[in-house]
């Protein structure tokens, strides 16, 4: 294929990934797009141009050789395409399908400057898809260093700390709060954007390499860090362990039976699979008409979600425009295929209930849009004597969440902590206590799959060197 012109590959279009039916799939929880065919990732493949100085890689928060890996597929190599990308990237799979592709590695290629860029994300998933079917060996890396580090927090961040370092001869021990290792890839983002068994599969990957996970271990009850470095050996700890406090609204009437916050509704769905009731033992209320507070990606999944539990009617209410909504925009547009309504520029300012305590609607005001606040958007200005009334029995607040706070409540005074009680550290996840390191979530507040992975990479190398370099040698 190496002698194919240029103006050759920019007559490919770019391939679309095949999807479930909007109707058929709004009913279901299985996945929504379904995966390239070998035929569809060979041509996409194909139109990528070996760009001498490529953008797309600058794009990657841990640097995939994205060039070097389409290449492999063009040759039919997709094995070793996978293998290329898992030298940096420890969740392909995962990656490929939730990355917000079109603000990273996609956003930057050159030919979306008159196109559409190539389906990097698309070919990432393609390429995890068809190594994961193979079903190769994978050996166990020796632990040639005889030191042990503890990570904290099973999320994106977690796991590639541990796969970094298990890799670099250490012995690695995951302590996981919940009974299912992969943080929010499993207790938040639904199964019909990001099966478990995906999840999964990356998960006994590691463990096959010799990673040890400890289950419904939540640190700061049944150990402390400080009993973790001092008394049981380890000689670094990683505290990957997310923001997952929801925010509320504080407005009147959030205290009425039928209010969730996203965090809950979506793990009693996902982790819990409530939408399996009761073949699992997991309660929900199936609203009819459902009202989801928020604009990110946990509040189309949390609006999706609903759909999929039998709902008649859901209403997405957000305070800024369109323009701003934080979501991807496939999340966005998938959405919307499905029937969610989206209520823009407008704000809850209070819920009824009925007599026994039930919500019943919400009142909103209308919103304009102001000067530009701190975030860089625009900020949402209310105006006087709009108030309006959404019908309602279910509301889900999907409007942010906080800083864990357990973990670094044990670690007072010695943890410096923001404002905000994120963990602050260098830019290599070094905190202010000497072997303990962070990164992820809970360092920058919500942030995306891929940025939380980019901290783990560099704190296993921190790590690394740290210990090599006798700063991590415990004291006597
Ligand atoms: P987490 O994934 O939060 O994992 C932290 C883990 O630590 C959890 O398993 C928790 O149980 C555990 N833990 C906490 N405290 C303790 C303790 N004391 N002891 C032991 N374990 C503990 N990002 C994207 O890039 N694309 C998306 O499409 C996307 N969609 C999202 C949808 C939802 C619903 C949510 C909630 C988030 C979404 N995100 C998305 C954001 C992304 O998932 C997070 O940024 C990322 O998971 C953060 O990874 P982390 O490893 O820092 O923490
Ligand atoms: Fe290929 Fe686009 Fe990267 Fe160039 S920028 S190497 S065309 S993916």
């Amino acid at each position: 294929m190496d002698d194919m012109k240029a103006s050759e590959r920019m007559q490919i279009p770019r391939q679309d990934m095949p999807e479930q039916n909007p109707k058929a799939r709004a009913r279901n929880f299985e996945e929504v797009p379904l995966g390239l065919t070998d035929e569809l990732a060979k041509l996409e493949a194909q139109r990528c141009l070996k760009c001498v100085n490529p953008q797309c890689i600058t794009g990657c928060p841990v640097q995939v050789p994205i060039q070097e890996f389409i290449k492999l597929i063009e040759d039919g190599d997709v094995i070793g395409a996978a293998r290329k990308i898992k030298e940096v990237n420890a969740l392909p799979a995962v990656c490929g399908r939730v990355c917000p592709q079109e603000v990273q590695c996609e956003g930057k290629c050159i030919l979306g400057k008159k196109g559409k860029p190539v389906a990097i994300g698309n070919l990432e998933r393609y390429c995890a898809d068809y190594e994961r079917n193979q079903e190769i060996q994978y050996v166990e890396c020796p632990s040639t260093t005889g030191k042990k580090v503890a990570v904290i927090g099973s999320g994106p961040s977690g796991l590639t700390v541990a796969r970094d370092l298990i890799a670099l001869g250490y012995r690695v021990e995951i302590f996981e709060a919940f009974h299912r290792p992969g943080g929010v890839l499993v207790y938040g983002i639904p199964e019909f954007r990001l099966p478990k068994r995906i999840v999964q599969a990356e998960i006994d990957f590691l463990k096959s390499q010799g990673v040890i996970i400890h289950l419904d271990s939540v640190i700061g009850q049944i150990r402390t860090v400080k009993e973790l470095l001092d008394e049981d050996g380890f000689s670094a700890v990683y505290l990957g362990v997310g923001a997952g406090l929801p925010w509320f609204l504080n407005v009147p009437g959030e205290n009425l039976k039928g209010v969730f916050s996203a965090n809950e509704y979506l793990t009693r769905t996902n982790l819990m699979r409530a939408y399996k009731f009761p073949e699992y033992d997991t309660p929900i209320l199936f609203g009819n008409r459902v009202t989801v507070v928020g604009g990110g990606n946990v509040a189309m999944d949390a609006a999706r979600t609903a759909m999929r539990l039998g709902a008649k009617s859901v209403n997405i209410v957000y305070r800024r425009s369109e323009e701003e909504l934080p979501a991807r925009r496939a999340e966005v547009h998938h959405a919307k295929q499905e029937g969610i309504i989206f209520n823009l520029l407008c704000n809850p300012t209070r819920l009824e209930g009925d007599e026994k305590g039930w919500v019943q609607r919400m009142q909103c005001i209308k919103m304009k849009l102001g000067e530009p606040d701190e975030s860089g958007r625009r900020s949402p200005i209310p105006i006087e004597g709009s108030e309006f009334y959404i019908p309602t029995d279910l509301v889900v607040v999907s409007i942010g969440t906080s800083a864990n706070p357990l973990i670094p409540s044990t670690l007072q005074p010695d943890l410096q902590l923001n404002k905000n009680g994120y963990i602050v550290t260098d830019e290599f996840g070094r905190t202010s206590i000497p072997r303990v390191y962070a990164g992820g979530d809970i360092v920058t507040g919500s942030a995306t799959v891929i940025s939380a992975m980019g901290a783990g990479r560099k704190a296993a190398q921190a790590i690394h060197e740290d210990i090599t370099g006798g700063a991590c040698v415990e004291e006597e």
